[in-house]
């Protein structure tokens, strides 16, 4: 089914500013609460928040079999669960429907009133109720960072590193949606030259620049799926913060892993972008060498062309950029991510969630977290203001952006903002 969203050169009557992450090529989906105290699913024009639930009551969407309340919901899982074939009709009809040159809503007053809203009128919340979060360690610069920080230079990726992507299961519960403050988690961490561990809040606080993409129903138990077949799963991505206490991390982590130096809370960014919309940013992926096992192998172009920013807001000031990075550095594709995740028979379900891993680039200037940008504390980073962070510093806010660009066209994520507040 052709993608006709995706039309560069249709132009929509609802106003959208030229720099806008959200022209009528988007559509992403989110779920929002209305001045009424309504939840419900919907998209995004410009600044304009576009109430499904009520187009689809309107009968708008009467040419595509949905069931009554596919939107009348407090998360996207139901219609991510009906798959690749909805999701394009539905994205199709919207873009129709706010096409400049169809009059059907724009010139229908009494319906215009219940269907469109002023952003600023809408209260995002989380789009999908995550069953399951896992985050990937997929990076190839953001583990030679770390490999040579704490192990030894010489040997700063582990042996597994080039072989599989390395993963680990999260926490889903405290994923919380962009703008909600962070608490400083406290817990246990080893002081200098000390045996014996001491508790209290964190003052190693961190952010992870990643990205994260949301399936569909993948696989039941014990079955696993192919390379091939892993892109019909992935429904779209969301800009991730992965907030992390290093110190309480370094401490607990061996053997099993993160722990409570991660579970504290991740911010996502609200709003969906497909992966139909993502479809032009298509770009190749690094060189794997070695080859992986052919369970892993593909060929074609299974990377994006994403530009990421991360800066620091400090209370009252104005932000500084600490990093641009890319999505396309990643050494491991979210296909591969996806397949290695299911050769177990684990199975993946709608509304599951995986983090990219920080994503930094090639030069410092592109790494994704204070532990690489500020090497540990012993580079700190200068903001505008002229002070200076080695990590995040109470009332901080952390502010990210993504957005995909060619010459017809932008195509964005908006904000992931978070702002760190004093232990509780
Ligand atoms: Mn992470």
């Amino acid at each position: 089914m052709k993608i006709t969203a995706n039309n560069p050169t249709r132009k929509s009557w609802l106003k959208v500013s030229k720099n806008s992450d959200f022209p009528i090529q988007n559509i992403p989906f989110g779920v929002f609460l209305t001045k009424e105290n309504i939840t419900t699913i919907g998209t995004r024009i410009g600044n304009y928040a576009i109430d499904l639930g009520a187009l689809h009551q309107l009968g708008y969407f009467s040419e595509i079999p949905l069931t009554d309340d596919i939107f009348m919901q407090d998360s996207l899982n139901d219609f991510i669960s009906d798959g690749r074939k909805t999701w394009r009709l539905v994205r199709n009809r919207i873009a129709a429907i706010f096409d400049s040159n169809n009059t059907e809503l724009q010139s229908n007053k009494k319906d215009l009133k219940i269907i469109v809203f002023n952003l600023d009128d809408v209260e995002m919340l989380l789009p999908v109720n995550i069953g399951d979060y896992t985050d990937f360690f997929a990076s190839k610069e953001h583990a030679t960072n770390t490999g040579t920080m704490f192990r030894d230079p010489e040997n700063a990726l582990l042996p597994n590193w080039l072989h599989l992507p390395v993963g680990y299961h999260g926490r889903a519960s405290s994923i919380v949606v962009s703008e909600t403050a962070i608490y400083r988690p406290k817990g246990q961490t080893i002081p200098k030259d000390s045996k014996i561990p001491v508790f209290g809040p964190t003052r190693l606080l961190d952010f992870e620049l990643e990205m994260a993409f949301i399936t569909t129903d993948v696989n039941h138990l014990g079955e696993s799926i192919s390379i091939d077949e892993a892109e019909d799963y992935i429904f779209g991505m969301v800009l991730f913060n992965d907030w992390s206490a290093r110190d309480i991390q370094k401490w607990e982590y061996v053997p099993l892993g993160p722990f409570l130096g991660k579970s504290f809370a991740s911010t996502i960014s609200p709003w969906i972008v497909t992966m139909d919309a993502l479809e032009p940013f298509r770009t190749k992926s690094p060189r794997q060498e070695p080859n992986p096992l052919p369970y892993l192998q593909q060929s074609g172009k299974h990377a994006f062309d994403i530009k990421l920013q991360a800066a620091i807001k400090p209370e009252g000031e104005e932000e500084t950029i600490v990093s641009n990075s890319n999505f396309k550095y990643m050494y491991w594709t979210m296909n591969q991510q996806l397949v290695h995740h299911t050769t177990n028979g684990c199975n993946v379900r709608s509304g599951d969630m995986m983090g990219s891993g920080t994503i930094s680039g090639p030069t410092p200037d592109s790494y994704g977290s204070m532990l690489e940008l500020s090497w540990r504390g012993t580079k700190p980073v200068k903001l505008n203001n002229g002070s200076e962070r080695k990590f995040i510093n109470d009332f901080d806010e952390v502010i990210m952006r993504a957005y995909c660009e060619n010459d017809n066209i932008r195509i964005g994520f908006g904000t992931c903002k978070g702002k760190i507040l004093p232990t509780k």
